[in-house]
C-alpha cells in the first residue's frame, strides 16, 4: 500500500529517497522546479544529465518518460527527471501526464526508493490546469503498483495544495 501525503513548500527541501523533477526533454535545466533543483543540488546533477544526453538520450528524454541521476547536494539520494506534456486544449495529452507518474515510480522501484516526492508536473510553465493536473497525479499514483511506500506531493502554493487535497480526500 502506498501512502499519499501532501505538503506545501519547496520540494528541494524534502528529505526523501527520490525527488522527481519536472524537467524538459533537453535534461539540461530550465525554469520552475527544474531550476530550483539544479540550483540547490549543485553542478553534479547537470554533469550526470550531460552524460545521459551523450550516451542513451542523444535526442533528449521523451515526454512521459523518466530517468534518474544523483541528487547532488540535496537531502535525497536520487533525482528522477520526467518530462511532462505541454497543455493544449486541441489535444488530450492526459495519458502522457499519467505516464510521467507511472514511469517515475517504475524508476523509483528500480532504484529501491521507498519515499518519493513529486511536484505538480506540467502545471507550471507547461500550462496544465492545476485541478486536472492534480486529478491525474492522484488517480495515477493510486492505480500504479509499486513498492514505494510513500508518495509525497510537494505543492508550491496554497492553490496547488488545495487542488491536490480535493482529490486525495
Ligand atoms: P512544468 O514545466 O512541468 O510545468 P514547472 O516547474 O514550471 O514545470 O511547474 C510545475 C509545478 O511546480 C508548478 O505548480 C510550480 O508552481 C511548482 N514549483 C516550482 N518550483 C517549485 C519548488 N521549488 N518546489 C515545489 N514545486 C515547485
Amino acid at each position: 500500500m502506498t501512502t499519499i501525503r501532501l505538503v506545501q513548500g519547496d520540494i528541494t527541501r524534502e528529505s526523501v529517497d527520490a525527488i522527481v523533477n519536472a524537467a524538459n526533454s533537453s535534461l539540461l535545466g530550465g525554469g520552475g522546479v527544474d531550476g530550483a533543483i539544479h540550483r540547490r543540488g549543485g553542478p553534479e546533477i547537470l554533469a550526470e544529465c550531460r552524460k545521459l544526453r551523450a550516451s542513451h538520450y542523444g535526442k533528449g528524454l521523451r515526454v512521459g518518460q523518466a530517468v534518474a541521476t544523483t541528487a547532488g547536494k540535496l537531502d535525497a539520494r536520487w533525482v528522477i527527471h520526467t518530462v511532462g506534456p505541454r497543455f493544449t486544449p486541441e489535444e488530450d495529452r492526459s495519458e502522457l501526464l499519467a505516464s510521467c507518474y507511472r514511469e517515475s515510480l517504475r524508476v523509483a522501484d528500480e532504484l529501491g526508493a521507498r519515499t518519493v516526492a513529486f511536484p505538480a508536473v506540467s502545471a507550471g510553465i507547461y500550462g496544465w490546469p492545476m485541478e486536472d493536473a492534480a486529478r491525474i497525479a492522484v488517480e495515477t499514483v493510486r492505480a500504479t503498483e509499486t513498492a514505494v511506500e510513500e508518495v509525497r506531493f510537494v505543492l508550491f502554493d496554497e492553490k496547488a495544495y488545495d487542488a491536490f487535497a480535493r482529490h486525495v480526500s
